[in-house]
């Protein structure tokens, strides 16, 4: 399996510590860490990765590709509603229905709801932009279409090893990227090294292509190394949660979506729910809440509960059964916040470039054409001869091509949802989708979206505290009862993986000026604030219970918190989510 193996030399220190971690280092050994040489490596086995991979083997079956997956398997960290439009499937593998994908239920039947407290209004779908209509697309796992994809390209000879997470990039003499670190195990908590250190492999390639999903640590780094969005707007997100339940035969009905808007988030926050309707009396029903919002103290998890209770929620969730549960980061900035997708040695893919279409809250099919398009930029390169450099092609046909296309015409509705709220939004985004169908232009322009979603967050004291009501244990749950559903488990001793910048700054400055958010924005229930026996706060950080959405690295209002990767395997570990 070890191809062209080359050994390079690292130092290994071992950090002898005492409890103030005034570390004495003392250099032990000479570590081996393994190189493997790759044409391309990639980095996640999400529907962009996994296209890039398929669509390089498909242009030349001589390449050497790798995929590196931080979960246990491919799609144990996978979350997604999922309609998927199959547009990227359909140009990727057009006979992916001989192949057995797993696609098999079309949907039948489109619905819009505004919520009040005890009622809904149903928007026809007459009045509805055509290019929110979901005829022809399919309600899916996308763990399971990714668990396919994956047959698919070790099938063509893509080599694939879940379990490894790439914690670091490699650079070059020139300064490109020429690899990653993958695989390093057995790190005490203190960040020294423990009995069982494993220092992990280099796997250098011709390009490193980087499709982590929202967010992604090391897409982060490239952007901030190599100033990518310094000509793009702020890149922005919401937080989506998810759970599947089995309801009872009697209300299910195979093949129905349904979107919603208003209770219980109301018309001040941007956000909404989605319940998908799958087979074997499965229902996918999931929220997600724009990370723009304003007042600390609304935590997104518990308006997910609360929107369960909404009548026609209830009625078909009684009497049937939570089977899991998870949480994500969706990108939401659109075409203005892509930022460049190319730097010197790779690309970003899917939504570390950020590529949701936001009113369709649809990124898969776009994840896959940017693997596409991806994939033929590296073959030309590598058909040149070249190795290292810039892919500006990528990078223009991203814009321009279907992808572009696609977020083009609904770039407007995340910065109009900001400005007046989602049901203004909902009327002027519609107005300017609608428009631009006819005219092929927008009144608008291009709106600019603003503030980040961390500097939206304002001080506490201008805002009331919310009360949740407690969840009931048969529609609602608390956040720790849910998150046993998501199968989540982090080896304890290890570094623990949401690092602070400045440990001091959650009580000393979001404690008083935000009444530190971080306790209700995750939706793991990582993050206290406990009181000592000295009458004093501590912040204390459970990230055993990290279902890696990132929403903490971007909606920290002081910026604090960096979210890196954990031992390989270790995550949620999400069944068909
Ligand atoms: C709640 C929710 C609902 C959604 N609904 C829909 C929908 O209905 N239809 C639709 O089309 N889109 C939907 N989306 C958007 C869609 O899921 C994304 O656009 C899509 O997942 C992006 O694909 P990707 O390959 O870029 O990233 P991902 O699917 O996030 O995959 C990234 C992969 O990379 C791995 N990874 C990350 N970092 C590392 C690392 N450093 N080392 C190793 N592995 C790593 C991750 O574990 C993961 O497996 C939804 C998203 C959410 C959160
Ligand atoms: S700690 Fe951060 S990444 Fe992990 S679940 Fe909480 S908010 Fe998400």
């Amino acid at each position: 399996m070890l191809k062209r193996l080359t050994l390079s030399a690292e130092k290994a220190y071992l950090f002898l510590g005492n409890e103030s971690k005034a570390l004495e280092e003392v250099l032990v050994s000479q570590a081996v860490r393994e190189t493997m040489e790759y044409d391309v490596v990639i980095v996640g086995a999400g529907p962009a990765g996994l296209s890039a991979a398929i669509r390089l083997k498909q242009l030349d079956e001589n390449l050497e590709i790798v995929v590196l997956e931080k979960g246990s398997e491919v799609g144990a960290h996978i979350l997604s509603g999922a309609v998927l439009d199959p547009s990227g499937l359909n140009r990727l593998i057009p006979d992916w229905k001989e192949k057995g994908a797993p696609l098999d239920v079309p949907v039948k039947e489109d619905n819009f709801y505004i919520l009040g407290e005890a009622g809904q209004i149903r928007l026809p779908n007459s009045v509805m932009p055509p290019l929110m209509n979901n005829h022809g697309n399919y309600i899916v796992s996308m763990g399971n279409v990714c668990r396919w994809m994956a047959e698919q390209a070790e099938e063509l000879g893509v080599e694939i090893f879940p379990g490894m997470a790439c914690s670091e990039l490699v650079y070059g003499k020139t300064g490109e990227v020429k690899g990653v670190v993958a695989g390093e195990f057995g790190k005490n908590p203190d960040g020294s090294i423990g009995d069982s250190y494993e220092p992990g492999m280099e796997l250098h390639g011709k390009y490193i292509l980087l499709s982590e999903g929202a967010r992604g640590s090391l897409s982060k780094e490239v952007i901030e190394k190599f100033n990518l969005d310094a000509e793009c707007d702020v890149p922005k997100f919401g937080i989506g949660m998810k759970e599947i339940w089995e309801v009872d035969p009697e209300v299910h009905n195979e093949g129905e979506v349904t979107h919603t808007l208003g209770w219980p988030l109301g018309f001040k926050n941007s956000g909404g729910s989605f319940v998908y309707h799958l087979n074997n009396n499965q229902v996918y029903v999931g929220y997600i809440v724009d990370l723009n919002y304003k007042n600390p103290f609304l935590s997104p998890y518990m308006e997910f509960q609360q929107f369960k209770h909404h009548p026609k929620i209830e009625n078909l969730l009684r009497g049937g059964k939570r089977i899991a549960y998870g949480a994500r980061a969706v990108t939401k900035g659109g075409l203005q916040s892509i930022p460049k997708a190319t730097f010197p040695g790779g690309a970003l893919l899917g939504c570390s470039a950020g590529l949701v279409n936001l009113p369709r809250i649809k990124g898969n099919h776009n994840a896959m054409n940017s693997g596409i398009e991806a994939a033929e930029s590296v073959y030309s390169a590598i058909s040149d001869g070249r190795s290292g450099d810039l892919l500006p092609d990528y990078d223009v046909n991203l814009r321009n091509g279907v992808v572009g296309k696609d977020l083009k015409k609904v770039r407007n509705v995340a910065p109009l949802n900001a400005r007046f709220g989602p049901l203004g939004g909902l009327i002027l985004g519609g107005f300017d989708m609608w428009f631009q169908t006819i005219f092929q232009f927008s009144l608008f322009g291009s709106l600019k979206h603003g503030k980040s979603d961390a500097a939206s967050t304002e001080s506490a004291e201008k805002h009331k505290e919310i009360s949740y009501p407690k969840p009931d244990g048969s529609i609602s749950f608390d956040r720790l009862t849910n998150v046993s559903f998501s199968m989540t488990n982090h080896e304890e001793s290890q570094p623990c993986h949401l690092q602070l910048g400045n440990p001091e700054i959650p009580i000393s400055v979001n404690l008083p000026q935000f009444s530190e958010p971080a306790q209700r924005y995750c939706p793991a229930g990582v993050y206290e604030v406990v009181q000592t026996e000295e009458n004093s706060s501590r912040f204390v950080i459970n990230f055993q219970n990290c279902v890696h959405c990132k929403t903490c690295d971007i909606k920290d209002p002081s910026q604090n918190i960096t979210w890196v990767t954990p031992q390989g395997g270790d995550g949620p570990n999400y069944p068909n989510m």
